[in-house]
């Protein structure tokens, strides 16, 4: 990996908001939630059973997952088993939101590994996102996307090896990853593709 070591003097960069995906069949329980993680700054991508979690999960990498238990066609038990089962997928942090609140179902989300497992009703719903924030790894790496129409863009773009923020090779828009070094002695960046993660 190349590290590039910019200035923070660019005003075509913003950060990306983390990303939770819920997957619940209940429509209220969904968009609570929604609206709440919008509130505190997350992006949210919502599925309506495992089968379409599953789905969004490969296909967005979420930063944290909420899941419900008891859904049509795949449920929640069944959504962690095949994330975990994915290399790409298995490190995201999965939540459990239980309508019930069975033991059974508690001690099933611990043969998984699952530590977050809460019951809908025994905590307001703005404690809960508190508990799921927490599960969004701190020291992870961001991610920065150029805007290209920024006045310093060109400049930007002039120093690369392109010459543009396009991957040199599927010409995707390119991502500046950030990863903080150890004990605040600045940051690590590299450009990378989020289409074919060739790392400039
Ligand atoms: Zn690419």
């Amino acid at each position: 990996m190349r590290v590039f070591s910019w200035h923070w003097e660019l005003g075509g960069i913003y950060m990306t908001k983390p990303r939770i995906l819920i997957v619940d069949d209940n429509d209220v329980v969904r968009e609570t939630y929604a609206q709440v993680f919008k509130q505190k700054g997350f992006n949210v991508i919502s599925a309506v059973d495992g089968v379409e979690g599953v789905d969004f999960a490969t296909k967005e990498i979420p930063n944290v997952i909420l899941t419900g238990i008891v859904m049509p066609r795949m449920d929640g038990f069944q959504l962690i088993r095949t994330l975990q089962e994915n290399v790409q997928t298995r490190e995201i942090p999965i939540a459990i939101i239980s309508h019930l609140g069975r033991e059974e179902d508690r001690r099933k989300a611990q043969e998984l590994g699952i530590n977050e497992f809460i019951v809908q009703g025994a905590a307001s719903v703005n404690e809960i996102v508190e508990r799921i924030k927490n599960l969004v790894k701190d020291g992870e790496s961001f991610k920065l996307s150029f805007d290209p129409y920024a006045w310093d863009a060109p400049r930007m773009a002039k120093t690369l090896p392109g010459k543009s923020f396009n991957c040199p090779n599927c010409q995707e828009k390119m991502i500046l990853e950030v990863i903080p070094k150890p004990e605040g002695a600045g940051y690590n960046a590299a450009l990378k593709c989020q289409k074919c993660n060739y790392i400039l």
